[in-house]
């Protein structure tokens, strides 16, 4: 299987501003997008190139003149990993699977995608502890970049390519890594699954309710929420990113004093996404690691329509009214900020990594509906918390008893045999070979991404192994 790793890099400022320039001159890719995008005009508008399509390949050097010495100043690879991207891109645009490749920002997380001419790693044993850590070298004999500092914090093997990037002031190293371990796909697990009885399947599944009150409640009574002093530290760092908001909007565009307040602004929201990260990852290993559980299931949410703002109301004069667009926005704060979408995304590819299955199953009237008799009506929640059944007098915690329907959903699902995963398409992508020895090489192969929303669960966890790649390390 896949496993996607990132770590913390440490480059020093003379290695930090080869790497920036580096990053820089991949953004070349800007001037592969406006190329097409003349071409593509100008067939359209003149006869004498009516019907030709423009062209779509890698190449680079027309890009290199007088007029642009910077780019002889990194190594040609960079250049063209940049083109290879744009390619990439370009024919995710023909499977449908994206927009045409757009214009990339100066802004947010930058990076540099660094094939194996660029870099290796040199195995080293600690003298302290006798393991073998690696030591990365950066560059070529004409560019060198020197040794960079990375922790890896978990064992990973010498990956095929990797990708510099950096984040509000923070380098990181990432990659993935093929460790070729099967695992299995998700309609052989609830094949498995379907083979067991009723209720041995209902005693080994857990619902999991999401709410805003508490993000997560599983039908076995666990529940999960951060912390009292990580929701303190949100809104204090919020707050401060608001002030700096508005000190940002009174400095000059394109000062250095702006681009210091943007830098505090990503630093202070850097925080949070760094807490909600971390919540959802250790949510899901918990979810996953409870070792009755052997069937995950949550309601289908569509997480971005819920989040969408309401739409502008007017009267017949025209005039605007209000449409709860303010109350809207704190509500989508609150979805978002619970992780739904990232914790449910991390909780699939674990459980598939464990032979365990994750499914959706439709989530009207989980918090009406009573768990004991099946009687469903809107008088029976009556609060946030309570639930009382009109029908037979049920009690219970409104959250827990929405759980313990959608577990009774998601075996029924498995039962009767309705579950099937979606229609997957093809997508060309790179793809790691093992060549024996630790070493891997990338390879353009076919893996399944799935249509439509929840994509990210299909990208998470590239599991597709090929005859080829099976063979090589078997
Ligand atoms: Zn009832």
């Amino acid at each position: 299987m896949q496993n996607g790793f990132r770590f913390r890099l440490y480059p020093t400022p003379e290695q930090a501003s080869i790497l920036l320039r580096w990053i820089g001159c991949q953004r070349f890719y800007n001037a592969k997008v406006s190329e097409d995008r003349y071409f593509r005009t100008f067939a359209r508008k003149s006869l004498q190139h009516a019907g030709q399509l423009p062209p779509q390949d890698q190449q680079y050097s027309h890009f290199i003149t007088e007029a642009t010495p910077w780019l002889r100043e990194v190594p040609s690879q960079v250049l063209r990993n940049g083109a290879v991207r744009w390619k990439q891109a370009y024919s995710r645009y023909w499977k449908k699977l994206g927009g045409r490749p757009a214009l990339q920002t100066r802004h947010g997380t930058q990076g540099v995608w660094l094939t194996r001419e660029l870099f290796r790693f040199e195995p080293a044993v600690e003298p302290e502890t006798g393991e073998i850590a690696y030591r990365l070298h950066v560059g070529t004999r004409k560019h060198p970049v020197g040794m960079l500092r990375y922790t890896a914090h978990r064992a990973h093997a010498i990956p095929a390519s990797i990708t510099v990037s950096i984040d509000a002031g923070r380098w990181y190293l990432s990659f993935t890594n093929d460790d070729s371990v099967p695992e299995p796909s998700d309609a052989e697990t609830a094949e498995w699954l379907a083979s067991f009885s009723e209720d041995e399947l209902k005693a080994r599944t857990v619902g999991v309710d999401r709410g805003v009150t508490i993000p997560f409640m599983c039908s076995k009574g666990a529940s999960f929420n951060l912390s009292e002093i990580q929701r303190c530290r949100i809104a204090r760092k919020q707050a401060a990113a608001r002030r700096w908001q508005r000190r940002l909007s009174r400095r000059v565009k394109g000062g250095a004093n702006r681009r210091k307040a943007a830098q505090r602004i990503a630093r202070l929201r850097r925080y949070e996404q760094d807490v909600r990260r971390d919540f959802a990852h250790q949510t899901s290993h918990r979810l996953v690691g409870d070792p009755k559980a052997l069937l995950i299931v949550f309601e289908a949410l569509g997480v971005q329509r819920m989040t969408r703002k309401p739409k502008v109301k007017q009267d017949e004069q025209g005039r605007w009214l209000r449409n709860g667009a303010r109350a809207k926005a704190g509500l989508n704060h609150a979805i978002l900020g619970s992780a739904w979408g990232a914790t449910k995304t991390y909780t699939a590819y674990k459980a598939r990594r464990a032979g365990k299955l994750v499914v959706e199953v439709a989530p009207h009237h989980t918090s009406q509906e009573c768990a004991r008799c099946g009687h469903t009506h809107p008088d029976n929640r009556r609060s946030q918390a309570e639930f009382v059944c009109q029908c037979c007098g049920h009690v219970d915690n409104a959250d827990h008893n929405a759980g313990q329907n959608i577990a009774r959903r998601g075996v029924r699902l498995i039962l009767s045999g309705e579950y099937r995963q979606k229609a997957a398409k093809r997508v060309m992508r790179m793809r790691q070979k093992q060549l024996g020895a630790g070493r891997s090489e990338a390879t353009l192969g076919e893996i399944a991404v799935s249509r439509g929303a929840g994509n990210g669960t299909a990208l998470g966890s590239k599991n597709q192994e090929t005859p080829a790649s099976t063979a090589a390390s078997g």
